[in-house]
This record gives structure tokens, C-alpha cells and sequence, in this order.
């Protein structure tokens, strides 16, 4: 199968446009372990992005109008729009607003591991277990909010397990805790759901929550560092104020140029994810005839419990795969590359799990 995606008008994504495809004899490019969206970027913000370079001498701002696009997007107000340079900075920024001295905060674990971890440097974080279908459990979460709670981390779907919760279950957990803690929403792999029920709906009622989101994943721009939160006014400014001294241009034009031409590329999003959708399904199909336990993924990775997962990460990545371990609880994560990398990654694995039983 071909490594390129059709695209818009039948044109199709420039080989040299996307990381390159990998094959047998040069296996070591396989990268499956970042999340990455091997499809690259969509072509209309490849040249957006290019044509923006040529102004790279003037202090152009295009964030203004990245905003304007977002709030569209979302169907808020620009004041409810923050730009990071990705969505890590977004969240590192919501921990720094939210903590303070003897507070504590609150995240599922596995989860992503940075937010619980930058908390931790303001005060005692609790770890709460997923529940028996590595799915977020948001019943045991709100058991552990306390009132000494500062934030609560719910990532949705959920890196590294690629499960996705309940809609209602969260917005009603949102509202039942955004008055009292910080309730931060990452949404990094949005994209990827068909129909997910954004809590982007809550921070159009004032609902005073922060949702996280990236172009790094399904938009395939993560080199590029464009993320943003949205959150309601007074939210916002916490999270500008964590963010520093006020500076209009956030994010460089040519990134910002990107974003925007990766909105109105309005079939793009559908593709990716309906490409994606498929190779993962074909994945995991090969995982569980290997007698992999693997559950329901809704992300462009999959997730599987394995007793030994630094052993299987090696083994892999002798064969040239990369890919993600845990070692608590003991597992591995993959991302879904493209086709052909897949059937290395699916052989890869069927020689090298008997090995390690
Ligand atoms: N949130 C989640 C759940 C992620 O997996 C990642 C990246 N792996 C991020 C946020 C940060 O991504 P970025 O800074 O590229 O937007």
C-alpha cells in the first residue's frame, strides 16, 4: 500500500513532504513511540507555512488571527483563547495557576505522566488507578479530591491507554468540581474521535474549566509548537498571567500561518482519522492474534499490558521499531505509523513476544 494519503481534489501528500515511509531494509526509521502523525502535515499548511517564511524578517504577528479562527472553531470568544507553544506549555502553565502552597492535585494514572509530575513540584499529588478496562475512572478521581485540592488532570482520550470516557460522566464531573479545584480537560487527541463530546461545550456556558489542545497530533504539525487552551475570561487570564509578561506574538508566524491553513482544511481531518482508523483496527486485530489483551483505543495508539515491557521495547527496537514501555503497571504503548510500517511493527512483534514468554 501506498505510504502517501490522498488528500483534497485527489492530490496527494508529496513523498517528501512526510517523514519517510520505512521498509525492511532501512527499519531504524520506524519511530511508533511519539504519537505522531505519520502523514505529515496537511498540504495546505505546508504552504502556508512556506510562504510565510519569506516575511521571517518582519515581527508579523498571525496569532490574532490564529485566535479568531480558534474561538470560531470552538464557538467561543477570543478573550477564552490562550496560545502555547503546544499544548505542553498550556498545561504546565494551568499547573502553575492552579498550585500553591499546600495544595495538591489529583490525576489518573497511567496517564500523562508531565502534569502530575509538575504538580508534584508544589505539593502532594494523588495517583488514581484506571479502572479494570484502562479506562480513566472518574468515580475513584472525584473520591480523591479533597478540599486542600488544587487540580484535577483528565485527559480524555487518555495517553498512554488511547481510551476514551463518557461524555456526559465528564461534563457532569466538570461541573460538579470546576468551583471548587482546577479542572484541566487535555484534549491533545480530539482529532481522532469522529464525534467527541468536547468539553469546549462547558467553557462556552462559563462552566470555569480549561480544555488543552494541540496541532501536534492529528494536525501533524507537533515540530511546528502550536497548542492552545480554552477556558472562560477570568480562567484565561490566570493562565496569560502564568504565561509571563504580556507579548502579542506567541507562536512563530509560520506556525501560526500552518494552524490556521490546517483548520480550513476541512477534509483533511476526516481522512487522517478514517486512514488512521482503519490501520489501527488492522493492528490490533495482529496484536490480539498474538495474544495481546488490548483495550478499545480511540487515539493513533494502542495500549497492552506485557509483564516484561522493557524487554519487548528492546527487543523491538533491535528490529528497528520504536516503540513505548510503562513500568507501572507494566506495559506498552504504539503508535499507529503508517501501513507498511505497521506490518513490520505486527512481524516485529510476533518474532520477538515468544521470546520473552
Ligand atoms: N497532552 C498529551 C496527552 C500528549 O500526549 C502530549 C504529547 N505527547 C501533549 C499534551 C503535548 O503535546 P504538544 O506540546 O506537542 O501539544
Amino acid at each position: 500500500m501506498s505510504p502517501t494519503l490522498s488528500v483534497a481534489s485527489g492530490e496527494r501528500v508529496p513523498p517528501a513532504a512526510v517523514p519517510r515511509a520505512a521498509t525492511a531494509a532501512e527499519p531504524a526509521r520506524i519511530r511508533l513511540a511519539a504519537n505522531e502523525n505519520p502523514y505529515g502535515p496537511s498540504p495546505r499548511a505546508l504552504a502556508a507555512a512556506q510562504d510565510a517564511l519569506g516575511e521571517a524578517c518582519r515581527y508579523s504577528d498571525s496569532c490574532g488571527e490564529l485566535v479568531a479562527a480558534l474561538a470560531a472553531r470552538h464557538g467561543v470568544s477570543a478573550e477564552d483563547v490562550v496560545l502555547g507553544t503546544g499544548s505542553f506549555a498550556i498545561l504546565m502553565w494551568t499547573v502553575e495557576a492552579a498550585m500553591r502552597p499546600g495544595g495538591g492535585a489529583v490525576v489518573a494514572h497511567p496517564s500523562f505522566d508531565p502534569v502530575g509530575d509538575h504538580a508534584a513540584t508544589f505539593g502532594p499529588v494523588s495517583r488514581v488507578a484506571l479502572d479494570a478496562r484502562s479506562r480513566l475512572d472518574l468515580d475513584a478521581m472525584a473520591s480523591a479530591i479533597t478540599p486542600s485540592t488544587r487540580l484535577v488532570y483528565v485527559c480524555n482520550p487518555n495517553n498512554p491507554t488511547s481510551t476514551l470516557i463518557d461524555g456526559p460522566q465528564l461534563a457532569a464531573f466538570c461541573k460538579r468540581f470546576a468551583e471548587r479545584t482546577l479542572v484541566l480537560v487535555d484534549e491533545a487527541y480530539a482529532e481522532y474521535v469522529a464525534e467527541l463530546p468536547s468539553m469546549d461545550a462547558l467553557v462556552r456556558d462559563g462552566v470555569p474549566i480549561v480544555v488543552a489542545r494541540t496541532f501536534s497530533k492529528l494536525f501533524g504539525l507537533a515540530g511546528l509548537r502550536v497548542g492552545y487552551a480554552i477556558a472562560p475570561p477570568a480562567l484565561a487570564a490566570r493562565l496569560r498571567s502564568a504565561r509571563g509578561v504580556a507579548d502579542r506574538a506567541w507562536i512563530a508566524a509560520p506556525a501560526a500561518r500552518a494552524a490556521i491553513a490546517s483548520l480550513d482544511d476541512v477534509d483533511y481531518v476526516p481522512r487522517v482519522r478514517r486512514e488512521v482508523g482503519e490501520v489501527r483496527a488492522r493492528f490490533v486485530g495482529a496484536l490480539e492474534r498474538l495474544g495481546l489483551i488490548v483495550p478499545t483505543p480511540a487515539a493513533n495508539f494502542v495500549y497492552f499490558p506485557h509483564a516484561v515491557p522493557d524487554a519487548l521495547v528492546a527487543g523491538m527496537a533491535a528490529r528497528g521499531v520504536r516503540i513505548g514501555s510503562l513500568a507501572e503497571p507494566r506495559a506498552c504503548r504504539i503508535t499507529i505509523g503508517l501501513p507498511s510500517e505497521m506490518t513490520i511493527a505486527a512481524e516485529a512483534l510476533a518474532a520477538v513476544l515468544p521470546t520473552l514468554r
